[in-house]
């Protein structure tokens, strides 16, 4: 099937400037958002433009799309969606572009119609896209692995022995992920302080974020059926940028031995706006060397990556940003698909809204690790702000916002934001 959608001479009737994230060949889905007359329905984006998708719908325009239900896009997620599958995602994609042709007078010229689908970004509040179901975080850099082992371990020995040879990841928790926009709350807990025997119980001193992207996934399997890295991509629905929020000092002390619990699953936030596969094949990439044989089933041609741009700006209260990190998709060491193959190698279950995220992308230079933890390397090289101010880590009222998108020539393809305010502990009302 073409994706005339992807066409770089492809031009719009809405209007939007050249370094927009959303131009005609992006159509991102997601979005799920509150309308000015507060209805929520499924969303895509052009330009600072929202596109109610129910309307188009209930309008006709995705008439003789098979196999679409009438009431697909008026619900609060778009699970149902990413589970008819790709061939759907990507009929539905391909018609929004056509709607929104500059050639295409159907819409474009009738200004009832319009009003009834068209938002400002400034009408409209989004909401998280997906129901997450399962929540899986791999630790897929290298360069962030070795940052980490290096550290708390040992620099002769950096990566752990089975870290060449699979996609090492943990189970996560779903309830907490939340969308760009909601504050979070500095988390409390047991750390232990250096040099003492007796933990303590108080506000997280380490808050730091963790730059990451994750894939949502459509049904992919059942029970005991695993999936081959040949055939992942086809249940990859698409792509968001992803701040995996995480107190150090509680981690230090609560990781050993089954891994991180409180430490990471106060608070997890993503971009909005879920990025198809089909948006970025024309950014696809290589990946790194394996530098160890890996077995059969993780075996992958080098191109089942992506060159996307990612940026970490921190804003102080009343502040401008500073943008603190630059880094890539592509500098991660595993791939999506590798991942995937791993995932289910077992028979594991991987169903529609599940997400996975990357693990903290880090790339070989210095201004482009992933967190807080590595740019001031354990606080000992704080960071700059332009206000004068330096950071270890992150102070309340800090907002830190991530920017993901490609470029090639004049086209760019862009997630939007994921920016999220972290405010002191929770106060219970209770108490006043
Ligand atoms: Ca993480």
């Amino acid at each position: 099937m073409p994706l005339q959608t992807n066409d770089p001479n492809r031009k719009s009737w809405i209007g939007y400037s050249s370094d927009s994230h959303f131009p005609i060949q992006n159509i991102p889905f997601g979005g799920v958002f509150l309308t000015r007359d507060n209805v929520i329905t499924i969303g895509t984006r052009i330009g600072d433009w929202a596109i109610d998708l129910g309307a188009l719908q209930e309008m006709g325009y995705f008439d003789g799309v098979p196999p679409l239900t009438d009431d697909m896009f008026m619900q609060d997620t778009l699970n149902d969606f990413i589970s008819d599958g790709k061939k759907t995602w990507r009929l539905v994609r391909n018609r929004i572009g056509d709607i929104f042709d500059s050639e295409n007078p159907l819409l474009r010229d009738n200004k009832e119609h319009r009003n009834r689908i068209i938002f400002n970004m400034d009408e409209i509040e989004m909401q998280l896209p997906v129901l997450i179901g399962d929540y899986t975080d791999f630790y897929s850099s290298k360069e962030h692995a070795t940052n980490v082992g290096t550290m708390f371990r040992d620099p002769d020995n950096a990566l752990l022995p089975n870290w060449l040879h699979m996609p090492v990841a943990y189970h996560g928790r779903s309830s907490t992920i939340i969308p760009s926009g909601i504050p979070i709350h500095r988390p409390q807990g047991q750390t232990m302080p250096a040099g003492s025997d007796q933990p303590i119980f108080g506000p997280s001193k380490l808050v730091d974020f963790e730059l990451e992207m994750a894939f949502i996934t459509t049904d992919a399997n059942n029970m005991g059926q695993p999936i081959s890295v040949e055939e992942a991509e086809d249940y990859i629905f698409g792509m968001v940028v992803f701040n995996d929020w995480s107190a150090r000092d509680i981690q230090k002390w609560e990781y050993v031995p089954l891994g991180p619990f409180l430490a990471k699953n106060f608070a997890s936030s993503i971009s909005p706006w879920i990025v198809t596969l089909d948006a970025l094949e024309p950014f696809r990439t290589s990946g790194p060397e394996m530098e160890k044989p890996v077995l059969d089933y993780l075996k992958s041609s080098k191109d089942k990556t992506y060159d996307i741009h990612l940026e970490v700006d921190i804003t102080p209260q009343q502040g401008k940003p500073t943008t603190i990190c630059k880094s890539n998709f592509k500098h991660l060491y595993w791939n999506m698909s590798q991942q995937l193959a791993h995932h289910t190698i077992n028979g594991c279950r991987v169903n529609s809204g599940d997400m996975m995220g990357s693990g903290t992308i880090s790339g070989s230079k210095p201004d482009s690790y992933g967190s807080m933890l590595e740019l001031s390397w354990r606080g000992e090289r704080p960071v700059k702000l332009n206000d004068g101010t330096e950071r270890k880590f992150i102070n309340d009222f800090d907002t830190v916002t991530m920017r993901g998108y490609c470029k090639n020539g004049p086209v760019r393809i862009g997630f939007g934001e994921v920016s999220n305010q972290l405010l002191p502990v929770y106060e219970s009302k209770s108490k006043h």
